[in-house]
Formats: structure tokens, C-alpha cells, sequence
């Protein structure tokens, strides 16, 4: 079929590489570039061999230039940009540049403040038009499958959609005293930031972590939850008609509460530059550097993750409630691809996502968020690549 360039080689990018090996029909070059190339390189030397040709290339991806430059040598049907959310508008820049398809997972946020939101991306939208490229932005699990279940929810099970809670639950463990199971840096930003919800076509504001729920999660159990402002309200309130509300909530453990607290107090959690013997450094970035890498968790975390929605809305007049999620083992993502739960869950849709754009089902010029395409081949590929979906139609609900 054809061949994908992945920019990033983290912990979600080591999926993303695993599952385009296993699907070599679509992925029959794909190629690693990165900061670090000896990243890119491990990668390639733990998957060569297979039938998906691999090779790897060092790029800055800061520099509109560079991934031009790179872009127009390896000439990819696809850009996967699964780097930082600092990255996207350059990575983009130089897709339009090169009229070449783009995809992320997560939305731009300015190194220099803590807000992420689709503004600046989606201002690219005519850009993207107009070169006849597709942007699909925001394809991991949440953001990504959550608006794929949104999407199928409206197309299957409703008439109008009034209520969505995205529930996101890690019931994993991985015996260390604190740390992140994604970039630390991007995921203490935020879960340190003020809260918020989508109600009425406003926006609710809340303190960092003011609302906390409980929840007894599928094959994972009982969990305190808090509500997280989250960027696919965003593009969901939107793009889902009738929507009154919408909420996210995530699953934290009262000793990541304690830690990040004790943290914040200190002013470990700030990206304020600070003046350290002669040098700008930034408190965040440093903590970063002292905490596991994420990428490491893999082989020492056990337990499962339950992800998925809850609508509630009207169907032919009559109140309904649908409940869709995915519960992933940590283990078993270990087992298969020497990752933990939280970058599998995201490496393989965004796999599927570009696979979307590649084959032709997901493509239309300009910039989308996943549900403003037919949810359903993507829904059949999650069955297929690793995270099937369970239903309930009479869910406890969150209060
Ligand atoms: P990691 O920190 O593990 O990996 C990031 C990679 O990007 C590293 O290889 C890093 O290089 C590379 N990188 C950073 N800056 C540059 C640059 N300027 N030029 C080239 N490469 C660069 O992060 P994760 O894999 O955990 O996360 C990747 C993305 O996935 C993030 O955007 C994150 O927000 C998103 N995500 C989305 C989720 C979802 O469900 N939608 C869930 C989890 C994550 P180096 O190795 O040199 O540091």
C-alpha cells in the first residue's frame, strides 16, 4: 500500500512502530525519525526482519526546514507525528509545505504557557483545503477513540446525544512511589491545571481536581476519579449535535495525589524558567529528568486500564443510556509489545488512524477531529489490532 514517516520514538511511538510491522499490507515502509536517532535505531533493530522495510533518520522537528527537508527525501503518504504537542504547527507547516497527510494525537500547547486547545490547528484548515491533504488530529485513545465512540454512539444509537462522561480509568501499577505513564512533563501540566467541563455551550471552570467521583469499573473496580478539563470536549461539543454536557474524569491514587501535591508545594511542577548555577532551567523539565521514563514502566506494571463513554440521550422519543469501553492488561501489552497499557492504548489507533488516511476511508482535504468521519471501520479495527470494545445499555451512571 504505502509508507509512513513517525516522528517521535517515546513510548507510544514504539507501538505505532510495532503495530505498522504487524500490518505490512498497509505499512510497507515506514520510517523512525527522531531527536535521538540511536531511539529510532533500537526500534528498527528490535523489528527488522519482518516485512515492513524500516529505516531511520535523526531530525529536529522544532525546524520547519529540517522535516521539509526530510519529508521530500523519503516522500511518505503520511506524516505520524507522535512527538510532543510542542511540535504539531511546525510538523504541519511542513506537511502543507510538501503536500503530504497529517496525523497526531495530541493538540498544540506553546512551550511557554500550559494551555492546550484546537485553535491554532484548526486555523490551518483552509491551508489544508487547499493543498488537497487531510490533518486528522488527535487519534490516540483520549483524545482519538473516545470521539470514534461518540461518533458510532450518534450514528447507531441515537437520535440526539445530551450527556457524555468520558471515564478514563488506569488500574495499573507499577511499584514505584510516583511516577507518569506518559511524558511526565505533558501529563503533569495537565493534571495540575484548573478543571473544566462543557455545559450548555459554555465552558465550567473548576479548581485542579475539585470534583471527584467513585466509580466501579469493569474487571478493574472500584476507583476515585476527578474531573480533568480534557481536549476533546472541545472538538466533541461541537462537533456532537444536542450536547448539553460533557465531562471527563480520570482515575488517580491517593499517593500520585499526595506526590504531585508535595511537588507542586515546592514549585517542582513550574515551567517559570528558573537561574540554577549559571543556567535557565525549568523546574518541570528537571523533575522530568529524575523520574522513570515512561517508556520503562512496561515490564513492572500490572493491573488493566478501562477506558470509554457514557451517552445519554433521546432515541424515536425515548431516553436512552449506552455505555461503550475498552479494558486493556498491562501485561499483556507487555507480553506483545514490550509497552505498558497507557502507550498502547494510544499507539494503536493512532496506528489505525493513519492506516484510515492511507487507505483512503478516512481522507478529505482539510484539518478533522476523528468524529467527523464514519466511526465504523475504525470501530471493526480496534476489534482486529488489540483493543475490542465491551458494551453495557444500563450503566451506573456518574452523578
Ligand atoms: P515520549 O516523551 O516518550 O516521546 C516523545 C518523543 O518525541 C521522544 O522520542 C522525543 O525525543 C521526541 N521529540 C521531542 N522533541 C522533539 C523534537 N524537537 N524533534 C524530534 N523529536 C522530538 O512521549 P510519549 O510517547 O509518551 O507521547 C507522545 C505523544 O503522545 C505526546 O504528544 C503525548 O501528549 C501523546 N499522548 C496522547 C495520548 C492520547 O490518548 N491521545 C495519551 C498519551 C500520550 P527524545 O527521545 O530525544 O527525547
Amino acid at each position: 500500500m504505502g509508507r509512513a514517516l513517525i516522528i517521535g520514538a517515546g513510548g507510544v511511538a514504539s507501538v505505532v512502530v510495532h503495530k505498522c510491522c504487524q500490518n505490512s499490507e498497509v505499512f510497507e515502509e515506514i520510517c523512525i525519525a527522531s531527536r535521538t536517532k540511536a531511539k529510532c535505531d533500537a526500534l528498527k533493530a528490535k523489528l527488522d526482519g519482518g516485512k515492513t522495510k524500516i529505516t531511520t533518520a535523526q531530525v529536529d522537528a522544532d525546524s520547519v526546514e529540517q522535516l521539509v527537508e526530510l519529508i521530500n527525501s523519503y516522500r511518505p503518504d503520511i506524516v505520524i507525528n507522535v512527538a510532543l504537542p510542542y511540535q504539531d504547527l511546525t510538523i504541519m507547516d511542513a506537511c502543507l509545505e510538501t503536500k503530504t497527510n497529517y496525523m497526531d494525537t495530541a493538540n498544540y500547547e506553546p512551550p511557554e504557557t500550559a494551555k492546550f486547545e484546537y485553535s491554532w490547528q484548526w486555523a490551518y484548515r483552509e491551508k489544508f483545503e487547499k493543498a488537497g491533504i487531510t490533518a486528522l488530529l488527535g487519534c490516540g485513545f483520549d483524545p482519538g477513540v473516545t470521539g470514534v465512540f461518540s461518533a458510532y454512539a450518534a450514528k447507531h444509537y441515537f437520535d440526539e446525544i445530551h450527556y457524555i462522561d468520558i471515564l478514563d480509568c488506569n488500574g495499573g501499577d507499577h511499584g514505584y512511589p510516583f511516577a507518569t505513564n506518559f511524558n511526565p512533563e505533558i501529563n503533569i501540566r495537565e493534571v495540575s491545571a484548573r478543571g473544566s467541563y462543557w455545559e450548555n455551550g459554555a465552558w465550567v471552570e473548576t479548581e485542579p481536581m475539585e470534583i471527584k467521583r467513585v466509580y466501579n469499573f469493569d474487571e478493574v473496580g472500584e476507583k476515585d476519579m476527578y474531573l480533568l478539563h480534557h481536549e476533546e470536549l472541545e472538538s466533541l461539543g461541537i462537533n456532537i449535535r444536542g450536547i448539553k454536557r460533557i465531562r471527563f474524569f480520570m482515575t488517580f491514587g491517593q499517593s500520585y495525589l499526595t506526590h504531585l501535591k508535595c511537588l507542586e508545594n515546592v514549585g517542582m511542577t513550574s515551567i517559570e524558567p528558573i537561574e540554577y548555577e549559571g543556567k535557565q532551567i525549568v523546574p518541570l523539565q528537571f523533575l522530568k529528568a529524575v523520574l522513570p521514563d515512561p517508556a520503562s514502566l512496561g515490564p513492572r506494571t500490572v493491573g488493566k486500564t478501562n477506558i470509554g463513554c457514557i451517552f445519554q440521550g433521546i432515541k424515536n422519543g425515548e431516553e436512552k443510556t449506552y455505555y461503550v469501553y475498552n479494558v486493556c492488561d498491562h501485561q499483556e501489552c507487555y507480553k506483545e509489545v514490550g509497552s505498558q497499557a497507557i502507550s498502547y492504548t494510544t499507539g494503536v489507533p493512532a496506528m489505525i488512524g493513519a492506516m484510515m488516511v492511507m487507505t483512503g476511508k478516512w481522507r478529505k482535504p482539510g484539518v478533522y477531529n476523528v468524529e467527523e468521519f464514519d466511526p465504523d471501520p475504525f470501530m471493526e479495527a480496534l476489534n482486529k489490532w488489540g483493543l475490542p470494545w465491551k458494551e453495557n445499555f444500563a450503566p451506573e451512571l456518574v452523578p
